[in-house]
C-alpha cells in the first residue's frame, strides 16, 4: 500500500492528538475494568473522530425518537411487572411457560406480527430436598439449619412451595461429612492465604461467603482443592443490616432470606453444560463436557441465620486474617473443629426440558429489494426467575415491553427502522445463560451482521445508573443518557453516573454475543446507591411488593431505562447519519489494557520487549480508528466497518483452555466470573509464568488487533 501525502500529513496530525491527550481509561474497580468514559457536552472530544454525529431523522415526515419518548410509561410497567411476578416461573417450569406466552401476547398486541416462541432442551436440576446439620464428635445433633425463608404478611406472594426449597442450581447430589473450614469469599487468594497459615481444606466441608466472584467458582476454586462439600451463606456486610434496613422495613437481606444461584463453571464456557439441543453437545464447542462444568462436589446456598452457629462452632480455632471478617457479632476463625462435624445432604432432580424463547422481529424497510442484507441489532432481557423476579429480570421484561410498545406506535404511523430489531426474552439465565446462548450459537450465521446488542438483565434495584459494554458503544450511550433526565433529581443521567463504562465480565445474556461472537455490546441497570448488590436479589423476597415499596415505588426508573433503551436502539437500528461506532474510545481502553500487562508482566518478571507486538499492533488500531471517515468510502460500506470491526477480535481457536471464550480484548475472569480479564490470553498465561505461551498469546492478540485495525481502516475485506 502506498501512502499518499496528504494521507501521511493527515496521520502526523492524527498523532499530534495522540500526545496531546490524556489517557484516563480503565479505571481498575474492585478487580474490573472501567472505561472513563467523555462527557458529549464537554470540549474533550475536539481529538474525537469528527464523524460520530448522528442526525436522528426518519424516512417518514415524523420524529420517531420524539414519538417514541412519548410512550413508555410508569404505570404501564407496573402493570406488567405486577403480572409477571404473579407466579413462580423458574426456567423450565409452568409458570415461565405461561409468562413467556404473555410476553408473546403483549408483543403482538403492540402490532409486531413477526413473533415467535421458540422451545429449546435445556438440561436443568429442580430442588428435591437438602439438610445441613452440625453434629459434635460423639454424635449428637447440635444444630440444624432451617433452609427456609419465612413467610411474611407484608409481602403477599411470599407463602410459596419455593421458599423451602432454596437450593443451589446444577449442584450434584450427594452427601458429606467432614469437619468445616470456612474460606472467605473462596477465591484463589482467600484459598492462598489459609494454605500460608497451614489450613488445609483438602477432606473439609467449605464455607464462604457471597460477593467479589460468581458463586459457581467458588465452588470450582474449593473443589479444585480438594474440599468434600460446600457452603455459600450472605453475610450482612455484602447485603443485609450493615447496607441499611432489612425487608420489609427496607430493601435489604433479612436474616433468613437465601440467595440461589447457578453453580455453573461459567468463565470456562457459558451457557447449557449439557447442550442437548446439539447433537454432540457440549463437548465439541466448549471442550468440556457436562460434568466438567458443573461442580462434583454438593453446594447448598444458606442464610447467615444458619450460617451463624457454623461460624461460632469455629471460634476458638484458628482465627481468620482481618480481610475475612464479615459483619456478625463474632470472631470470625477459619476452623477446623476438631470437635465438631458438618453433615450435608443434597438431592436434586437433573432432567431434560424444553424451556422457552420468545423471540420478535421488526423488518428492515430494506427488506426485499435487491442485494439486501439483514443487519440485525438485537435488544435482549431474561425472564425466567429463581422465585418471582420483580427486579432480577422482570424489572427489565416490564421495560422491554415498554421499548416493544414504543416501537410498535412508530409502526403503527408507517415507521420501519433501517435494520431489523429483534426483541428476545430469553429463557434459562439463571442457570447459566441457556437461552440466549443457545439462539446465538444457533444463529451464528445470521448474526455475522449483527450491527449490536443491548442487553438489560436487572433493570432497576436502585436509582443509580450503571452500565458494562464495548468502548466502541461509549459515545452513543453517554449522549443519550445526556438527553435523558433522572426522574427525580431534574438532571440528565450522565450528570449522575460515575462516567465509568465496565468492561463486560460475564453474569449475564451478552455474555455469548461479546466473547463468542464478537458483537458490540452493552448491559445497562439501575442499582444501589450503596454499590452493593440489592438486598433481596434470588430470594423468594425479590417480589412485587419489594419493588413496589422498596425498589421502585413509582415506577419512575423502569419508564426512564425505558427510554435509555429506545433512544439506544433507534439510534443503532436507524441511524441515518453514519452509525454511532467510536473507535477511539476503543483504542483508548487497548492501551490503558496494555498498561496492565505491562504491570503484570513486571510482576511475574517476564522477558523485557515481550508485549512490543502487541503495542506496536494497538498504535496500529489508533492510527485506524482516528482515520475513519478520511477515506472516500461508501457509507453502507463504512458503517460495516464500524459495526463488524468487533468481529476482527476473535480468535478461531479462542482462548487457552476454555476456547467456546474467542475475544482477545475481553473475557470474564477465570477464577472471578462477573468481573472480567483484559487480554485474557496473555494475562492468563502471564499469571502462570508461562512466558513462551504469553508471547504465543501476545502474537495471537496483535494479529487480532491488526486485523481489526486493517479491515477498519479499509486495507483488508
Ligand atoms: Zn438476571
Amino acid at each position: 500500500v502506498t501512502m499518499t501525502a496528504p494521507s501521511f500529513f493527515f496521520q502526523i496530525a492524527i498523532f499530534g492528538c495522540i500526545l496531546l491527550r490524556s489517557v484516563d481509561a480503565c479505571v481498575p474497580m474492585g478487580g474490573e475494568h472501567a472505561y472513563r468514559v467523555p462527557d458529549p457536552r464537554s470540549h474533550a472530544l475536539v481529538c474525537e473522530e469528527a464523524t460520530i454525529r448522528t442526525t436522528h431523522r426518519s424516512q417518514t415526515t415524523f420524529n420517531a425518537e420524539q414519538e417514541f419518548l412519548k410512550v413508555p410509561n410508569a404505570s404501564r410497567a407496573r402493570d406488567h411487572l405486577r403480572h409477571i411476578t404473579s407466579r413462580p416461573h423458574v426456567a423450565g417450569t409452568e409458570g415461565d411457560r405461561e409468562m413467556a406466552e404473555y410476553v408473546r401476547d403483549e408483543l403482538q398486541s403492540y402490532g409486531i406480527t413477526d413473533v415467535s416462541l421458540e422451545s429449546v432442551a435445556a438440561s436443568l436440576a429442580y430442588p428435591v430436598s437438602r439438610s445441613l446439620r452440625l453434629y459434635d464428635n460423639d454424635g449428637s445433633l447440635l444444630f440444624e439449619a432451617q433452609l427456609s425463608e419465612p413467610i411474611l404478611d407484608s409481602d403477599r406472594t411470599s407463602d410459596t412451595w419455593w421458599r423451602n426449597h432454596t437450593f443451589g442450581g446444577y449442584s450434584p447430589n450427594g452427601r458429606a461429612t467432614a469437619p468445616l473450614v470456612y474460606a472467605n469469599y473462596g477465591r484463589p487468594e482467600d484459598f492462598g492465604m489459609l494454605e500460608d497459615m497451614g489450613v488445609n481444606v483438602q477432606g473439609a466441608i467449605v464455607l464462604v461467603r457471597y460477593g467479589e466472584c460468581f458463586r459457581g467458582l467458588k465452588v470450582m476454586n474449593a473443589e479444585q482443592r480438594g474440599a468434600i462439600g460446600a457452603l455459600i451463606y450472605s453475610d450482612p456486610q455484602q447485603d443485609g443490616y450493615v447496607q441499611g434496613k432489612e425487608y420489609p422495613e427496607g430493601p435489604w437481606r433479612p436474616k433468613e432470606s437465601v440467595q440461589r444461584g447457578s453453580m455453573q463453571y461459567l468463565s470456562l464456557c457459558a451457557g447449557d453444560p449439557g447442550r442437548p439441543y446439539l447433537a454432540n453437545g457440549s463437548e465439541p464447542v466448549c471442550g468440556f463436557n457436562m460434568s466438567q462444568l458443573i461442580p462434583s462436589i454438593p453446594v447448598i446456598p444458606i442464610s447467615w441465620g444458619d450460617a451463624f452457629p457454623l461460624l461460632e462452632s469455629l471460634v476458638g480455632t484458628m482465627k481468620a486474617p482481618a480481610s475475612f471478617q464479615g459483619a456478625l457479632n463474632l470472631s470470625y476463625s477459619t476452623g477446623p473443629s476438631h470437635s465438631t462435624k458438618v453433615e450435608m445432604q443434597v438431592n436434586n432432580d437433573f432432567k431434560t426440558v424444553p424451556i422457552w424463547n420468545v423471540i420478535a422481529r421488526i423488518p428492515s424497510l430494506d427488506e426485499g429489494k435487491p442485494g439486501y442484507v439483514p443487519r440485525p441489532l438485537i435488544v435482549g432481557n431474561h425472564r425466567d426467575a429463581w422465585v418471582y423476579g420483580a427486579a432480577d429480570p422482570n424489572s427489565g421484561t416490564a421495560q422491554m415491553l415498554e421499548v416493544a410498545r414504543g416501537l410498535g406506535v412508530l409502526l403503527g404511523k408507517g415507521w420501519l427502522p433501517k435494520r431489523s430489531i429483534y426483541i428476545a426474552s430469553w429463557d434459562g439465565e439463571e442457570y447459566g445463560l441457556l437461552g440466549s446462548t443457545a439462539w446465538a450459537e444457533m444463529n451464528a450465521e445470521m448474526l455475522s451482521n449483527a450491527t449490536a446488542y443491548l442487553n438489560v438483565d436487572t433493570g432497576v434495584s436502585g436509582t443509580k445508573f450503571n452500565a458494562a459494554g464495548t468502548t466502541t458503544l461509549a459515545s452513543l450511550l453517554a449522549q443519550v443518557l445526556s438527553e435523558i433526565d433522572d426522574p427525580y433529581q431534574g438532571k440528565p443521567l450522565i450528570d449522575l453516573w460515575d462516567q465509568n463504562l465496565l468492561t463486560l465480565g460475564s453474569g449475564s445474556d451478552y455474555t455469548a454475543f461479546i466473547d463468542h461472537l464478537g458483537i458490540a455490546s452493552l448491559d445497562i441497570r439501575f442499582v444501589p446507591d450503596t454499590g452493593a448488590r440489592y438486598g433481596v436479589y434470588h430470594s423468594v423476597y425479590d417480589s412485587f411488593d419489594w419493588m413496589d415499596k422498596q425498589g421502585d415505588p413509582g415506577f419512575k426508573y423502569h419508564q426512564t431505562m425505558a427510554k435509555v433503551w429506545g433512544l439506544l436502539t433507534l439510534r443503532l437500528a436507524d441511524a441515518s447519519g453514519r452509525l454511532p461506532f467510536n473507535h477511539t474510545s476503543q483504542a483508548d481502553a487497548m492501551h490503558e489494557y496494555v498498561h496492565i500487562l505491562e504491570h503484570e508482566a513486571e510482576v511475574s518478571k517476564a522477558p523485557k520487549g515481550l508485549l512490543v507486538p502487541l503495542k506496536a499492533a494497538v498504535t496500529l488500531f489508533e492510527i485506524a480508528a482516528r482515520s475513519v471517515g478520511a477515506y472516500d468510502i461508501d457509507h453502507h460500506t463504512l458503517d460495516d466497518r464500524l459495526a463488524f470491526t468487533e468481529r476482527r477480535f476473535l480468535s478461531e481457536s479462542g482462548l487457552p483452555h476454555r476456547k467456546w471464550f474467542k475475544h482477545v480484548l475481553q473475557a470474564p475472569g477465570l477464577y472471578k466470573g462477573y468481573g472480567s480479564d483484559v487480554f485474557p490470553g496473555v494475562i492468563h498465561e502471564l499469571r502462570e509464568k508461562n512466558f513462551d505461551g504469553a508471547f504465543q498469546q501476545v502474537k495471537v492478540a496483535a494479529k487480532r488487533v491488526s486485523a481489526a485495525a486493517a479491515y477498519l481502516s479499509g486495507l483488508a475485506v
